[in-house]
């Protein structure tokens, strides 16, 4: 159950509500976040919201079955805009690009980058400044340096910034040189790291575990949310299979899936989905038709020197193309009748 608070609901009205619901054996979770305030009621399933509904302080009351409650639609039916500022957006109805590499490695290339994305007029890259990896012998990023050099020429370009938190103990260090956070397909259920990303009035990107189910998918951004952050976009980048063939397997179905059951904005990553850069862009493309809200992939001046994940990186000039492909794909599909 979600009791939406009124607005000026003072603390005691806040407490007494609190007490009363309680009464009715329901354990009360309170939730304050940028847009408002919430209490999550847990427990006694057929409880009729009559009993409460009437009481000061109460805006609106929801039932909602399933585990993950304030992410889901069967609460708030209108989708999740993320307001990244100068226009940027990633939102239900529109078609985000995000590009760049998988680490950032340099200044230079960094400028690079910036000036293939701005030739195609891609607003947001992405790059990983701290990198999990799975070797402790392979490059692990530039760390702190490296993002506020990107930070630097990102700003003066007007791109924006995604890149990968680690650990909490990173939030703080970066929350002023990034964007978007990104929460690696290693972390998804690091819950503390969840928790303390509740607290940042930054947007939080998490990536589906690497076995993680889609339900699992939807509890990791219930703990942003329900930690006072609702800005969170799922990203679906392949879970582990049985096939070795690929990288992973791209699950696709679970864009249309956890558009029907989120109001979150959903993105595709292509390039750890399939793992092999020939076949990024016919994945990206797909991800677009399965209703995606954005396609986040990596690409790279030279993806055979890349520092880590060169295998399924674009170089600009098959960037520059699928970016193209991207929106023209997206173009067709808003004049098909889908849900
Ligand atoms: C990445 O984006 O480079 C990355 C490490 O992604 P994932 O967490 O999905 O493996
Ligand atoms: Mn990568």
């Amino acid at each position: 159950m979600i009791i939406q608070l009124a607005k000026n609901t003072d603390l005691s009205e806040k407490e007494d509500l609190k007490q009363k619901i309680g009464t009715f054996g329901i354990k009360v979770t309170e939730v304050r976040t940028q847009m408002g305030d919430y209490l999550i009621g847990i427990g006694n399933k057929d409880f009729d919201i009559r009993k409460i509904g009437h009481l000061k302080g109460v805006q609106d009351i929801h039932i909602v079955s399933d585990d993950y409650k304030l992410v889901s639609k069967k609460w708030k039916v209108k989708p999740t805009s993320i307001d990244l500022g100068d226009g940027i957006r990633i939102e239900d109805g529109s078609m985000a690009i995000i590009a760049g590499p998988c680490s950032i490695e340099s200044e230079e290339q960094i400028a690079r980058v910036i000036q293939h994305l701005k030739e195609n007029n891609i607003k947001m890259m992405r790059g990983g400044v701290f990198k999990p990896r799975s070797s402790p012998y392979a490059f692990r990023g530039l760390g702190l340096d490296g993002l506020k050099w990107w930070y630097e020429q990102a700003k003066a370009a007007g791109i924006k910034i995604v890149t990968e938190v680690m650990q909490v103990s990173q939030i703080e260090e970066m929350v002023d040189y990034v964007d978007i956070f990104q929460v690696g397909a290693r972390n998804t259920q690091n819950f503390n790291l969840l928790d303390e990303l509740g607290k940042v009035d930054k947007a939080v990107m998490i990536k589906r575990g690497i076995s993680g189910t889609i339900e699992e998918l939807l509890q990791s951004a219930e703990y942003v949310f329900s930690g006072g952050n609702e800005k969170i976009i799922l990203c679906e980048r392949g879970i582990r299979t049985y096939e070795r063939a690929s990288r992973n397997t791209l699950d696709l179905n679970a864009v249309p899936i956890l558009k029907s059951k989120s109001h979150l904005p959903v993105i595709v990553d292509p390039s750890h989905g399939i793992g092999i850069r020939e076949f990024v862009p016919q994945m990206a493309l797909a991800g677009v038709m399965s209703g995606a809200d954005g396609i986040i992939y990596e690409a790279h001046e030279n993806p055979e020197k890349a520092y880590s994940d060169g295998q399924q990186t674009l170089n600009f000039q098959q960037s520059a193309l699928l970016a193209a492909q991207i929106r023209k794909t997206f173009a067709l599909r808003k004049t098909f009748q889908l849900l």
